[in-house]
């Protein structure tokens, strides 16, 4: 079993889920006591929040460049970045370690087009729903058509992961809300919508839509429990 590395803490709150869902994953392939090799560094996500905002992104990249550097010398056969937003520096990292970085809008996109689907609506952060370095790949490197919600719909999503679920706060109200944007992406097109952050499964699962999602943060640790036993 290879050792899985963790570039986590951003937030914990979901961090914590790849933590129990890739064990989980190991112990329902291998049985018996079987557990996850990881090494992981967690950051302090408000100084990484902090340099989002300011749009200091070299500095970002920076701090998690050196916290790969750790992962890798910890011994970690490949690294996953646990957050997709900050795939937006994932070059820097790429470029600071030896090992392989699995790229979570990858792992994504081979789910959607396993399942046949080539449109879908993409819920994250504004970095994610509106730049290039996530969006524009699925585009550009998968074939994908994306959907996203309109301005205002982006900002209530953008608003409900930083104020509320990287916060550790569940609301019945920004779920109606997210379930209403949800709709309304189908409504667009949409085949099935991305939850493109790693929080967003907190607040919204399966059973509560009919819309297929395609949970990242599920998507990534299967996608780390395969390539750990390959
Ligand atoms: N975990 C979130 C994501 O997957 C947002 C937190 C962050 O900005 O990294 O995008």
């Amino acid at each position: 079993m290879k050792t899985i590395g963790l570039l986590g803490g951003m937030s914990w709150e979901s961090t914590e889920l790849y933590y129990r869902w890739i064990n989980e994953g190991i112990k329902a392939k291998l049985g018996g006591l079987h557990s996850a090799k990881i090494a992981m560094v967690s950051v302090d996500f408000q100084e990484i929040e902090t340099m989002q905002h300011a749009g200091d992104w070299d500095a970002a990249g920076e701090a998690l460049a050196a916290a790969g550097k750790q992962i890798e010398a910890a011994g970690a056969d490949f690294l996953l970045i646990c957050t997709n937003t900050m795939h937006k520096v994932a070059p820097q990292v790429e470029a600071a370690i030896d090992i392989p970085l699995l790229h979570l809008a990858d792992a994504t996109a081979m789910q959607i087009k396993a399942q046949g689907y080539d449109t879908v609506g993409l819920l994250g952060t504004n970095f994610t729903m509106e730049q290039d370095f996530y969006r524009g790949r699925l585009e550009e490197k998968h074939g994908l058509t994306v959907i996203v919600p309109n301005a205002e719909d982006r900002q209530l999503v953008h608003s409900v992961i930083y104020n509320e679920l990287c916060l550790g706060q569940v609301k019945a109200d920004s779920r109606a809300e997210y379930l209403r944007i949800i709709d309304s992406l189908q409504a667009a097109g949409a085949q099935g919508v991305i939850e493109g952050c790693t929080e967003i499964v907190m607040l919204v699962q399966q059973p509560h839509t009919t819309v297929p999602l395609f949970d990242t943060t599920a998507i990534h640790a299967q996608a780390a429990v395969d390539l750990a036993l390959a």
